[in-house]
C-alpha cells in the first residue's frame, strides 16, 4: 500500500501528454478527490486543457455494451470474439494505441487475415510512400531545439495539430542558439502565432509568399538550390534568398504538417527531401515531419518492426501483402471489402468510426466516453484506458526514433487495448480451432 502510494504521488508530477505528436514531458497534471475534470499544471497548452478535462479526476464505473445494452466486459469479450471470428473479411482501424496494444493487435490481425490501417492513414501513407521511395534526412525534437538555426515551416505553421511547437523547437529559449525562422505559404490564421513567435529573445522570423502553388515552390526553390534557377529564367529573388540562407546555415531544419498539405501531399514531402538532400551536398539540413498523433506513427513502428512492412499489409493465405492505395479503411469500407470492423482508440474520445462502418459489425475498443457511438445493433462497446492517464505505456514521437514513456496520472481499473487484444486473440483462436 505505501509503495502504491508513493507511485501515485509521483505520477501526479511526472507526465507525459499522449494528446498530440509532440508528446511533451514538461507539463504535470492537476488532480482533485472528486469529479473535478484533470488539468496541466505546470504549463498551459489549450489542446492538453481540453483533453485532459474529458477525464474526471476519480473515475467513474464504466461498463461494456452489446447492440447497445449494458454487459460485462467478459460478456462483451464473448461477443466480440464471436463477431470477428465468424467476419470473411476483418479490417482493424484506428489503432490509436500505445506500443504494448499495437504488439497484441497484430498477432490478431495476423490469426483473422485482417487488414490494418490506422485512423488518418491516407497522411501516414504520404510520407511512409515518400520514405519507401527515396529515404530522407531526419532529425529530432531535441536537434532542431540545440543544433538548427534556420527552420522553414513549409505550407505554414504546424497550429492545432502541435500546439506548443515553438517551445519545443527551443524558440525564445535563451539556452539555444538564435535562430531564423521562415514560413513558406503562410495561412491566413498563421499571422497571430508569427507575431508573437517575433516577440520571443533570439527570434527573427520571416514569411515567404508562394510562387504557385506550394509544390510549383518547392520545386523552383530546388532549382535555385542546384543552381538551374538562372539558367531556365525561372529565378525568384525570395527564393534565391531563402536557398542562400539555407546554404549559409549551420544546420537548417525543413518543417512540415503532412495533416496540412495540398494534395497529393506525397509529392509535397518528396519534394522537400530532395532538397534537404541537395543542401546536405554543402552544409548540414534535415525534414522533420508533424503527424503520427493519436498512436498512428506507433502502430506504424511496431507493425514494421514486427512483420517488415508499414501500415496496411495483410497477414493473408498468401503470406504478407502491402498495398498502400487500395488498402485504406476507407476505401475498403466504401468498397464493401470487409464485413467487420474493430476500431481501437483509446487516446482521442472523439475518434469514433467513420460514418461508412455503421452498416458494418463493429467491435469499438475506446474510453467511456466513446460508448454512444456504439448504441446500435450489431455493435459491441469494450472500454479500455487511455494510456498515460488510466495505465503506463510508451509511444512514438512525432520524430519516428524516440520512444516515449507514458504515466499513469490515476489508474482507473479497466483493461488496456493490449489485455482486451490478447484475450481476444485467445478466443479468435480457441474457436478457429474448435
Ligand atoms: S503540444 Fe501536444 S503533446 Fe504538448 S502538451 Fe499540447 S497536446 Fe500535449
Amino acid at each position: 500500500m505505501a509503495h502504491a502510494l508513493r507511485r501515485y504521488l509521483r505520477m501526479t508530477t511526472a507526465w507525459t501528454c499522449p494528446f498530440c505528436p509532440l508528446a511533451c514531458d514538461h507539463l504535470a497534471v492537476r488532480i482533485g478527490t472528486g469529479d473535478e475534470p484533470l488539468a496541466p499544471e505546470g504549463a498551459d497548452c489549450a489542446w492538453a486543457r481540453r483533453s485532459l478535462a474529458r477525464f474526471a479526476s476519480r473515475p467513474a464505473p464504466a461498463a461494456a455494451s452489446i447492440d447497445g445494452q449494458p454487459a460485462s466486459i467478459d460478456e462483451a469479450l464473448v461477443a466480440a470474439v464471436g463477431l470477428l471470428a465468424t467476419s470473411r473479411q476483418p479490417l482493424i482501424a484506428g489503432l490509436g494505441t500505445d506500443v504494448a496494444g499495437a504488439r497484441a493487435l497484430y498477432p490478431l490481425a495476423c490469426a483473422l487475415g485482417a487488414y490494418c490501417d490506422a485512423a488518418g492513414g491516407d497522411v501516414l501513407m504520404q510520407g511512409l510512400r515518400a520514405l519507401q521511395d527515396r529515404g530522407q534526412f531526419t532529425t529530432t525534437l531535441a536537434e532542431v531545439r540545440t543544433r538548427a538555426d534556420v527552420l522553414v515551416f513549409v505550407g505554414g505553421l504546424p497550429g492545432a495539430l502541435a500546439p506548443l511547437m515553438a517551445e519545443r523547437c527551443g524558440l525564445g529559449d535563451p539556452q539555444v542558439p538564435a535562430r531564423h525562422v521562415v514560413v513558406l505559404g503562410a495561412a491566413a490564421d498563421d499571422a497571430a502565432e508569427l507575431a508573437q513567435w517575433s516577440t520571443r529573445p533570439g527570434i527573427t522570423v520571416e514569411s515567404v509568399p508562394l510562387h504557385g502553388d506550394l509544390f510549383d515552390t518547392l520545386s523552383l526553390l530546388r532549382a535555385h538550390a542546384v543552381g538551374h534557377a538562372g539558367c531556365t529564367g525561372t529565378s525568384t529573388p525570395a527564393l534565391a534568398a531563402l536557398v542562400d540562407r539555407l546554404k549559409a546555415a549551420r544546420y537548417g531544419v525543413l518543417v512540415g504538417t503532412p495533416a496540412l498539405l495540398p494534395a497529393p501531399g506525397a509529392l509535397v514531402i518528396e519534394a522537400v527531401h530532395q532538397i534537404v538532400g541537395d543542401l546536405n551536398r554543402s552544409t548540414r539540413a534535415a525534414a522533420l515531419w508533424v503527424g503520427g498523433g493519436n498512436g498512428a506513427a506507433t502502430a506504424n513502428q511496431v507493425f514494421t518492426w514486427l512483420s517488415g512492412l508499414p501500415m496496411r499489409t495483410r497477414a493473408g493465405p498468401r503470406g504478407l501483402e502491402h498495398n498502400p492505395w487500395a488498402y485504406g479503411a476507407a476505401q475498403l469500407m466504401a468498397d464493401g471489402a470487409v464485413d467487420a470492423l474493430l476500431w481501437v482508440s483509446s487516446f482521442d474520445a472523439d475518434a469514433a468510426p467513420p460514418a461508412e462502418a455503421r452498416a458494418l459489425p463493429a467491435v469499438v475498443l475506446g474510453p467511456p466516453s466513446q460508448a454512444p457511438a456504439c448504441l446500435r445493433e450489431r455493435c459491441v462497446f469494450i472500454p479500455v484506458g487511455t494510456p498515460g492517464i488510466g495505465h503506463d505505456g510508451h509511444i512514438f514521437r512525432t520524430d519516428g526514433t524516440v520512444l516515449m514513456p507514458l504515466h499513469a496520472v490515476r489508474p482507473d481499473g479497466l483493461p488496456s487495448v493490449a489485455d482486451v487484444a490478447q484475450r481476444l486473440l485467445a478466443g479468435v483462436q480457441a474457436r478457429l480451432s474448435s
